[in-house]
């Protein structure tokens, strides 16, 4: 099981505001932060690709503001995060440059992962900085998030960044180390260190609102746990609380695990091949149906024809000369694009539109061959 941890290629690890900010004064908990930037950066020296969700910039934020303690106003909430997420910000690229490393800031909105033109961009982008060895330290942008367009909590921003990104592990560090069948205070309560599957009777343990306080906000980490393992990513609930909680975690500290039961390979790309009704047809040429078939990405230079109409990011069928369907995937662009890019180069792009866009008409990734 610790395994999945250290083995994982790709991992988010996300920390709440208790973990971070000193409770009494709303201070930054910077020996533990320094701790576990340490973590993070032994493991992107292992090679595994590290994206961070930090909360914190509302805990940071309503100090320096002086706002008073309780629950706050929206509009208060929103300056608080304004101002906040930059010590944030600061504060993990001091820890993180003595690593060597870049620290990426990165806010999203609902939409970012939500809308799949969006979507797209935000996943290029943050792609990129892992190929580049930055640390995206991701949050959501809640001085623009208000009810309507709200991720809500850290807990499922995280899980939206694995599936996004088709992570394969996803840790939640809490102030708890793991779900329980009963509020630990009551005798009788067992801890459960595997979940296979996410029943009625788990989501029943994890509590409503009234005991949401007492259990770690144990609700939003479940439903963290369905989008997680839905796509593919194993995710882990694990005590925070401690210096190097990642390397406790590999070293075996109790947790609960959620596990998945596909890659998240195959979960983008049943997500792909599944569900979604294509809305425009690519006809390829011979070659490009042999560099599909090699696992290459589909280039314009390959299209013959563009029929339908279609937006970034939305699906279409790709066919042969015969008419066959050789693979489904997402567009890099719109029917009204593609038709002015196709049999041309990838370098002609820029030229031909106006805009340098992406190289590939879709990309490897989004595209599922028919087998
Ligand atoms: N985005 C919020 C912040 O940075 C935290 C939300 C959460 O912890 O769930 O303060």
């Amino acid at each position: 099981m610790i395994a999945r941890l250290s083995n994982a290629s790709r991992v988010v690890v996300k920390i709440g505001s208790a973990l971070l900010t000193d409770s009494e004064t709303g201070r930054l908990n910077r020996s533990w932060l320094q701790a576990f930037v340490e973590d993070i950066a032994t493991m992107r020296a292992r090679g595994q690709e590290m994206l961070i969700v930090s909360s914190g910039a509302i805990a940071l934020g309503r100090r320096a503001l002086k706002l008073p303690s309780g629950k706050l106003k929206l509009e208060e909430s929103q300056a608080a995060a304004a101002v906040g997420q930059i010590s944030l910000a600061q504060a993990f690229q001091e820890i993180l440059s003595a690593y060597g490393r870049n620290c990426a800031q990165i806010l999203l909105t609902l939409d970012d992962t939500e809308e799949r033109r969006r979507y797209l961009n935000a996943r290029s982008t943050l792609n990129t900085l892992l190929k580049l060895g930055a640390v995206p330290v991701i949050n959501e942008n809640d001085t623009v998030a208000t009810s309507e367009i709200r991720y809500g909590d850290n807990d499922r921003l995280a899980a939206r960044v694995a599936s996004m990104m088709s992570a394969d592990c996803l840790v939640l560090l809490s102030d708890i180390d793991g779900l329980y069948t009963a509020p630990p205070s009551e005798p009788g309560a067992k801890h459960l260190p595997e979940v296979s599957d996410i029943t009625p009777e788990i989501e029943a343990m994890a509590g409503d609102a009234a005991s949401e306080m007492s259990r770690g906000g144990m609700k939003t980490k479940v439903a963290a746990a369905r989008i997680a393992t839905d796509a593919g990513c194993n995710m882990a609930i694990a005590n925070g609380r401690t210096l190097h909680p990642l390397r406790a975690l590999e070293e075996g500290a109790r947790c609960t695990w959620f596990t998945a039961r596909q890659t998240p390979v195959a979960a983008r790309k049943r997500w792909i091949s599944g569900g979604l009704k294509p809305l425009g047809i690519l006809t390829i040429d011979a070659g490009a149906v042999r560099a599909l078939g090699q696992g290459r990405s589909l280039l314009p230079a390959g299209v013959t024809a563009v029929t339908g109409n279609f937006e970034r990011g939305d699906m279409v069928s790709v066919r042969d000369v015969a008419g066959a369907e050789v693979a489904r995937g997402l567009a890099a662009y719109s029917s009204d694009d593609a038709l002015r890019i196709i049999g041309h180069n990838s370098g002609e792009i820029e030229q031909l539109l106006g805009f340098s866009g992406r190289a590939e008409m879709i990309h490897r990734d989004d595209l599922v061959l028919k087998s």
